[in-house]
Formats: structure tokens, C-alpha cells, sequence
């Protein structure tokens, strides 16, 4: 390691610290986990590389590669899945100080920044251009567009524009070798959705959408049951942008926790946006005949414009908690509605909410919230009760949202199996040495505890999730509060 550091800090001077009061900042992300699975791993980086340079990110990896010393990239560590915590220590390059746009092309409809750039900032600047972003994640007003491109998802937008793999045109990515390549197609897809382990990415061109403006409405579902319908018809009758659901008890939790009336108290309330054109009128006939067609209700006006308003912000019912606990998943939509009823019969004992974003293809990603007392001994058990959604998801079609620290066990299901082995081919090739961002994807079957994977354990966890859910509750519905 000294000389490692040495080697470093003669080539990247000031950008890169080895204080272990300040590299132990970095052992953490917005996910909660037990200290008992905590202690399994190394979470404190050596050193960190506050990156401002493509040329600082591919001095540094060349470095790394020459010392064995493992790499971590980070984003703003908003992902909870826990692919920006290190597991082995080494060098974690912070991507946050790379946050330039390098271009936007209006005529070709697209934009080049660094990775550290903030959705919501990018969005602005791409306003001026009357442009906006096709999609991004409800964390845009902190999250990075590099950090949603190596985890992969699916966000407001993806109705229209699918998952941030399919706005990503082309991508810089260095390699331990200190190149940096611009790869884009097959070669692009192996760096989406799998953390890092491939390389650092440095620059990301996106295609953007006209800036046209949006319009949101809220309906009303009797149940679950009508919303492969309900896309069917708006896809059809309005070429909706974005479609969310909230499920009454999402709603009555969101409520409690801000003091106020829950927007519906049974169901399903559907948001969905629209663009309009300029100087056109809002569609309200279409809108309604997309209601009437699914037999729900349109609420009124002022119901949207909160629910769009407050998009970015579905984390507030943590202030129930003092914990959140969060099953994740895709799901077929023609399977929706089952996966809920069974996530809600499963967990009966506990305060569960739904949240869904639509996705091009029928696909729904699903969020199960959890709130949760969060300490105790039996807090690790209660945990597991996290991946119970995702092992019913499975069950009827579907299968975890990302892969991470937590659900690297998950990786082949996640990746599908044709991405996945082109995926270890290519690991082999460019980091034979398991430097890039360790236990992150599970490349094959571990072969001792802990530390081949910690999410090995996790799996078993898992299975315990069905026969526990029921005996150790989280947290039942409080008596409900006066609303204001
Ligand atoms: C309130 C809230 C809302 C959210 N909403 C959504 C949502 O709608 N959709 C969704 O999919 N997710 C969502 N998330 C999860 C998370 O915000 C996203 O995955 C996010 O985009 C991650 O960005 P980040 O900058 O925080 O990346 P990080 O968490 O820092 O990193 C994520 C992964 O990418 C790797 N990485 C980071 N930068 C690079 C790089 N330049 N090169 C290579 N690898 C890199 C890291 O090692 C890690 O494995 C939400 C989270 C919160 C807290």
C-alpha cells in the first residue's frame, strides 16, 4: 500500500486523500443494513480520488491495476443497493467533481456530459436548448447520470422512453489498462447495469426529448387488475410520457407522515403525465375515455399537480419509521395486480405500501415499502422481509431491479442469460483480477463465507423472509391522526 500511495499521490497530487477522516465518509450509501452484515465487508476506502479529468480517472486505475488495489466509482451513492460501498478498502474514485455538459446538439437531439452531472441540473441546462431529459429517476435532484447508467433503471419518462440504458447512445469508459475507449451497441450494454465492474465510465452521450410542456392527471383504479388496460388505452389514446401508480395504503402512509388527507382511500391512483404540444389543449376527452375504459375516476386537477409536484420526493414516509425497508422488482404488467395481492397477503401484519412506474414493454418496476422500528436484535430477520417482494416478483415472471452488494446473487436473473455470459467473457478480459468494484455482480457460485458473497447470505436470508414475515411484524398502522 505505500507504494501505491506513493505512486498516486506523485501523479494525481491534491486530488486524491489517504485521511482516514475523511476516506471514512465514503463507507456508506442511502440503504440501511445491519452492522452484523456490515462487518463482513471492508467499507472504508484507503484513499479516494475526488476525479475532475478523464486522464485522472485512467492514471489512477493504471495505478491500482499495478498494486492489486481495488476500485469502488462512485456517484452520489443514492442507489441503496450498495454498489458504491467498497467491500475490500483500496481506491474510491468520487465521479461527483466530473459534472460538466460538454454539448448539447440540438439538431441532433442529443448531449455529452461527464458522469457527475445532476439530472436536475442537466435538465435546466438542456431547457435553454429546448431540449429536456427522455427519462430520470425520482432521486434527479441528487442522483448522477453516470451512477443511473451503471446501476440501470427505469424512472419518470420510461412509459415513452424505457430504461436509462435505452437513452445512453455512447459511452468513455477507462480500464485498468489506463485507456479510455468510447464503446456504444452490444459493447455499450455490457457497462450499463453492472456497476463498474467493467470500467470507470467518464462521458455519456443521451438522447434528449423536445421541451415540450407536461400535463399530468390523476385517476382513480378500483384495483390493480385494470392497469394492463390502462397503459394499453393511454399509450393508444394519448401517447402518455410517464405513467406512476400509489396504492391507497402508499398513499395513507405518505399522509400520515406529512399530517394531511391521504389523495384516496382505496385502489389505485394512476398519474398520468402527458406532453402537450404548444398552444394545444389539454386532452381531457381522451383522458376521460381512458378512465371510462378501465371503469376508474378522474380526481381532481389539484390531486395531480401534487402528486407531479412531489414526484422526486418518495422517501418522506421514512418519517414513520424511524427504518424503511424496500423490496424492489420488475414485474410483467399482466402480472400486477397478482404480485400485489400476494405481497399484501404475505406481509399482512405490517404497514406496506406499492408504488409503480410503467415501462415501454409492459413492464411494471415496483417499489414495496416497509416502515420499520429498525434496531433490535431481531432487526436482521425483519430485513430479509425486504427481498419477500422479489422472491414472489420471480415467481410470476419477474425478477430483482439491480443487481448491487446486496443482490449480487441476483446478477444472471437481472442481466438475463445471454447479456450475463457476454457480461463474464468481458470481465475476464478486462479485470481478471476481480479489481473492479468487488462483490458487486456475482460472477460465479461462491465459494466460502463471507467475503465471495455477502449477499450468498442475503439469499438465505430470503428464503426465511416467507415463514418469519408473518411472526415478526415491523410496524402495524397507527391509529390514524387528524388530518389537518
Ligand atoms: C429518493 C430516491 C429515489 C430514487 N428513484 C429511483 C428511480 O426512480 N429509478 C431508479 O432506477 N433508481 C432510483 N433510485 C436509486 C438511485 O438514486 C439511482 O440508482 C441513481 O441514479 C444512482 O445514482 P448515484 O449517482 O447516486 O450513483 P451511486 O449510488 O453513487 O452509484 C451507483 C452504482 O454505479 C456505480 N457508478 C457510479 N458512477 C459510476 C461511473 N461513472 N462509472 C461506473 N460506475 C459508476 C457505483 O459503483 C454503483 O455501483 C432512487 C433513490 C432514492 C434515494
Amino acid at each position: 500500500m505505500n507504494e501505491f500511495r506513493r505512486e498516486l499521490e506523485a501523479e494525481l497530487g491534491s486530488a486524491v486523500t489517504f485521511d482516514p477522516q475523511q476516506t471514512k465518509a465514503y463507507d456508506h450509501d442511502l440503504g440501511e443494513m445491519p452492522s452484523v452484515l456490515m462487518a463482513q465487508i471492508r467499507p472504508v476506502p484507503d484513499a479516494v480520488l475526488a476525479a475532475r479529468s478523464p486522464e485522472q480517472v485512467a492514471s489512477a486505475l493504471r495505478i491500482a491495476a499495478r498494486h492489486g488495489v481495488p476500485v469502488t466509482p462512485r456517484g452520489q451513492a443514492s442507489s441503496g443497493f450498495g454498489g458504491a460501498i467498497p467491500t475490500r478498502g483500496g481506491l474510491l474514485v468520487d465521479l461527483t467533481p466530473m459534472n460538466a455538459v460538454l454539448g448539447i446538439d440540438p439538431d441532433a437531439g442529443t448531449v455529452d456530459v461527464q458522469p457527475g452531472v445532476v439530472w436536475n441540473a442537466l435538465s435546466a441546462r438542456l431547457r435553454h436548448a429546448q431540449l429536456d431529459l427522455c427519462t430520470c429517476p425520482t432521486s434527479a435532484p441528487a442522483s448522477t447520470v453516470g451512477g443511473w447508467f451503471a446501476t440501470g433503471g427505469v424512472g419518470i419518462g420510461s412509459f415513452r422512453y424505457g430504461s436509462i440504458g435505452e437513452v445512453v447512445q455512447e459511452v468513455d469508459v477507462a480500464g485498468l489498462d489506463g485507456r479510455i475507449v468510447t464503446v456504444r451497441g452490444p459493447e455499450m450494454e455490457l457497462h450499463h447495469q453492472t456497476c463498474g465492474t467493467l470500467g470507470v465510465v467518464t462521458a455519456l452521450r443521451l438522447a434528449c426529448r423536445p421541451a415540450l410542456p407536461l400535463r399530468s392527471f390523476a385517476i382513480q383504479l378500483e384495483g390493480a387488475d385494470g392497469v394492463p388496460a390502462l397503459l394499453r388505452e393511454a399509450r393508444e389514446r394519448l401517447d402518455a410520457y410517464s405513467i406512476a401508480f400509489s396504492s391507497a395504503a402508499y398513499l395513507r402512509m405518505r399522509a400520515m407522515a406529512e399530517e394531511e388527507k391521504p389523495a384516496i382511500d382505496r385502489g389505485l391512483l394512476a398519474l398520468v403525465t402527458v406532453t402537450e404540444p404548444p398552444g394545444s389543449i389539454p386532452d381531457l376527452a381522451g383522458v376521460l375515455a381512458v378512465a371510462a375504459a378501465v371503469g376508474g375516476t378522474v380526481l381532481p386537477e389539484e390531486v395531480a399537480r401534487r402528486e407531479w409536484e412531489d414526484r422526486f420526493y418518495p422517501m418522506r414516509i421514512k418519517k414513520l419509521g424511524p427504518a424503511l425497508l424496500v423490496g424492489e422488482f420488475y414485474v410483467p404488467a399482466a402480472a400486477f395486480a397478482e404480485a400485489c395481492r400476494r405481497i399484501e397477503s404475505a406481509l399482512s401484519g405490517d404497514l406496506v405500501g406499492i408504488e409503480a412506474t410503467a415501462v415501454r414493454g409492459d413492464r411494471m418496476a415496483v417499489l414495496a415499502y416497509l416502515v420499520d422500528p429498525g434496531a433490535g436484535l431481531l432487526f436482521p430477520l425483519r430485513m430479509a422481509k425486504a427481498l419477500l417482494p422479489m422472491r414472489i416478483a420471480r415467481r410470476l415472471g419477474g425478477s430483482a431491479y439491480a443487481p448491487g452488494l446486496w443482490l449480487a446473487s441476483e446478477t444472471e436473473r437481472c442481466l438475463g442469460s445471454e447479456k450475463f455470459a457476454a457480461y463474464r467473457r468481458k470481465k475476464v478480459q478486462m479485470d481478471p483480477g476481480g479489481l473492479l468494484n468487488p462483490g458487486k455482480l456475482q460472477v460465479t457460485r461462491p465459494r466460502w463465507f463471507p467475503a465471495a458473497s455477502l449477499s450468498w447470505a442475503i439469499g438465505i436470508g430470503s428464503t426465511l423472509a416467507g415463514p418469519i414475515s408473518r411472526r415478526i411484524p415491523s410496524r402495524r398502522f397507527p391509529a390514524p391522526r387528524p388530518a389537518r
